[in-house]
């Protein structure tokens, strides 16, 4: 599917200025600290590569919502000296991203030279795929280069429509390329069995689908998070005052899931928790028990997989060889119902040092892993969270199909 696309190492970049579209959407804390540079770390080979074979690299990002409206907050100024110190060699700015003034910015630049430009979202076309936003980008690089993954599902301009000024000399980048080699496994379904995906969270009207394109290939599917009470509610459960997300179409899909399930004769490839840990409010002080998850009382809702779902995920994951995790399975932001996700994350990583292959993506999965201190165990922390489960839809992303497309 991805084997014709171009990638860097298709061009010679000498005398070239190159646009490079990056996701430096990193987190910050209240004082503009960066609390993951994952995303930034992620980026530099493509960035080193491209200026160690005398490219001049033009880079642009998002950063944040600023919903078309300019801020001190939002602006990408202060990655300028983290990323100088990151690449040992001073990077430029400038605080627009379209325009003559940064036309001539440049135009000025040299061999190997980097110029780093504001947060495209302060213009408001940049998530209306505008074309001539897009036009106005376009003519700052002559080669263009999308090496963000996590936000090559969007239809934003720079990602979707940029490409197209471009006709032939459009590429992703090295980390784009890692994303997809490490995706593969699961794209293919190839991966060494038995295959188990576990997805999480509160959402399911974004995990819905791919649910139905896993039961082709997965041994065992986990779904633990508020993302089980639709299932739960649907075979006649209490769930009592627990998260439900309201979509009518849910209904619909679930009943297909669960008929696909049947068809298929992998009636028991689907594992719910079978226990929670409930509580009265939604407060790290407030009063717990643990309750079957089909039981819940009326003023109660389910935070956390309880003490036995544990133990059966866990054993699920010990014996699994493939694992692919996204989203947690109970509040664990709050310490109170953080136990399940963080007994999730230490067997991931449990099983990737005996060898299994492990990938986990979305933001809380990782942060989870950090807290436990076992990232660095994972055998890949992808840096997209929505890119990734629209991967697993097995649909090409909107990004690579603007690549893909002259
Ligand atoms: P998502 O964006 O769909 O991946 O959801 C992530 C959020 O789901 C996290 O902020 C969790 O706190 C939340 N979450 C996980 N389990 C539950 C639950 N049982 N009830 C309410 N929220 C939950």
């Amino acid at each position: 599917m991805l084997e014709d696309i171009k990638t860097i190492d298709d061009f010679d970049f000498k005398d070239q200025i190159v646009l490079i579209r990056v996701d430096f959407n990193v987190p910050v804390d209240k004082y503009h600290q960066i609390t993951d540079d994952t995303r930034i770390q992620s980026s530099l080979p493509t960035i080193q590569n491209i200026i160690s074979r005398k490219g001049r690299i033009v880079l642009i990002s998002h950063f944040g919502r600023p919903k078309g409206i300019p801020s001190q907050i939002y602006s990408l100024k202060f990655l300028t000296s983290f990323l100088s110190k990151k690449l040992k060699f001073p990077v430029k700015f400038y605080e627009d991203c379209i325009g003559e003034k940064v036309e001539k910015k440049v135009s000025e630049l040299k061999n190997g030279e980097i110029l780093l430009l504001e947060n495209l979202r302060f213009h408001k076309e940049e998530e209306e795929e505008n074309e001539n936003f897009a036009f106005q980008l376009s003519k700052l690089g002559n080669i263009y280069v999308n090496d963000a993954f996590g936000v090559s599902h969007r239809l934003h301009t720079s990602i979707t429509v940029l490409p197209k000024f471009f006709g032939e000399k459009k590429c992703i980048g090295l980390l784009m390329q890692k994303e997809f080699q490490f995706l593969k496994k699961f794209f293919s379904g190839k991966g060494e069995k038995p295959i188990t995906v576990l997805l999480g969270g509160s959402k399911i009207s974004s995990k819905i689908e791919i649910i139905e394109n896993l039961i082709d290939f997965a041994d065992h599917i986990l779904i633990g998070g508020a993302m089980s009470y639709p299932f739960i509610k649907m075979k006649g459960g209490e769930i009592g005052n627990s998260f439900l997300e309201k979509d009518k179409k849910i209904e619909k899909i679930l009943k297909n899931i669960l008929d696909k399930c049947k068809e298929k004769n992998k009636e028991n490839i689907l594992s719910f928790p079978k226990d929670v840990v409930i509580s009265d409010s939604f407060e790290n002080t407030s009063n717990t028990k643990i309750s079957p998850i089909d039981s819940i009382p009326n003023g109660w809702m389910g935070l956390d997989i309880g003490p036995s779902s544990i133990k059966n995920f866990c054993n699920i994951i010990e014996k699994s060889k493939t694992i692919l995790w996204n989203g947690p399975v109970g509040v664990f932001e709050l310490a109170n119902f953080s136990l399940g996700t963080k007994s999730i994350a230490k067997k991931i990583a449990k099983v990737t040092e005996k060898g299994a292959f492990s990938l986990v993506g979305g933001g809380d999965s990782i942060s989870s892993l950090k807290m436990e201190k076992c990232d660095k165990k994972i055998s890949y922390l992808s840096t997209g969270g929505g890119a990734l489960l629209e991967s697993l839809k097995n649909k090409i992303l909107p990004g690579i199909k603007a690549i893909i497309n002259t």
